[in-house]
């Protein structure tokens, strides 16, 4: 009797061991999410996501000229919208990251000021994630007051994965605010095979875990990334793989985090 209970014990625990949370799934629908990020900034490619029929999720850039168009467009024809929150990277210029970026000089209480000046100004915005950041994502203060501002206002985060030591999944995961890793990004290469290629990878992280979450862009790569993902889409209907916006994949963690409205 008391063996049986160890070999259960057991047991659950290796099972939960195996399975990791944000990937465990209820139901046996495959899932993938494609953000695509850069929408008020870039010009390229966003006629056709906007006006496409593959149900991505629309990061914006805030204090752009194209940010309040873009984000109102995408929620007009019922596209997901989050703000893309522009972050301070080791390498690269400081004009690559539009107004008001979040940069590593900056005070925890000026951090929280712009990013709540930022979701403030996207709406609709539901989530965040990053735009570079590489350099800022590491410093702990800084992610934490961005993660505090995202629970104070409610919203999930995405980390977009620009650096391997990111601070955003532990703070995230101490705030009690939910939060998703990107797995591929689409168009790191600009070219049409290569976005296919990549969104290749997406459906076997997806057959493979239940969900998957792939970053493309708008602007340089748009169009490149637009005809890759349309064109991978029959392939994923064949892999009975559904697009999905991305808080769709964290449904059950955002249950619990929003307040029911009264
Ligand atoms: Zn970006």
């Amino acid at each position: 009797m008391k063996n049986t209970s160890i070999i259960i014990l057991l047991f659950t625990l290796f099972h939960f061991a195996l399975v990791p949370s944000i990937h465990a799934t209820e139901e046996s629908q495959k899932k993938a999410a494609i953000i695509i990020d850069d929408f008020g900034g870039g010009i390229e490619g966003v006629q056709e996501f906007l006006e496409g029929d593959v149900q991505i999720t629309v990061a914006v850039m805030p204090f752009t000229k194209n940010s309040i168009k873009h984000a109102e467009w995408a929620h007009n024809n019922g596209f997901e919208v989050i703000l893309h929150l522009p972050m301070q990277p080791k390498r690269g210029k400081l004009s690559w990251l539009g107004p008001n970026p979040i940069t590593k000089d900056l005070s925890a209480k000026e951090v929280k000021k712009r990013v709540s000046d930022a979701i403030e100004s996207i709406p609709f915005a539901v989530g965040l994630n990053n735009h570079m950041g590489s350099l800022v994502v590491e410093d702990e203060d800084i992610v934490t007051a961005i993660v505090e501002e995202a629970k104070e206002h409610q919203l999930f985060i995405i980390d977009s994965a620009t650096s391997p030591n990111s601070k955003f999944p532990e703070v995230a995961k101490e705030l009690g605010v939910p939060l998703l890793k990107r797995d591929v990004f689409l168009d790191d290469v600009a070219s049409v095979p290569h976005v296919k290629k990549q969104m290749m990878k997406l459906a076997k992280i997806s057959e493979d875990t239940g969900v998957g979450i792939a970053i493309g862009h708008v602007g340089v790569s748009g169009e490149e990334c637009s005809a890759g993902i349309f064109q991978s889409m029959d392939f994923f209907k064949k892999k009975n793989i559904k697009v999905v916006p991305v808080s769709d994949l964290i449904s059950e963690q955002i249950k619990d985090y929003y307040t029911p409205l009264e």
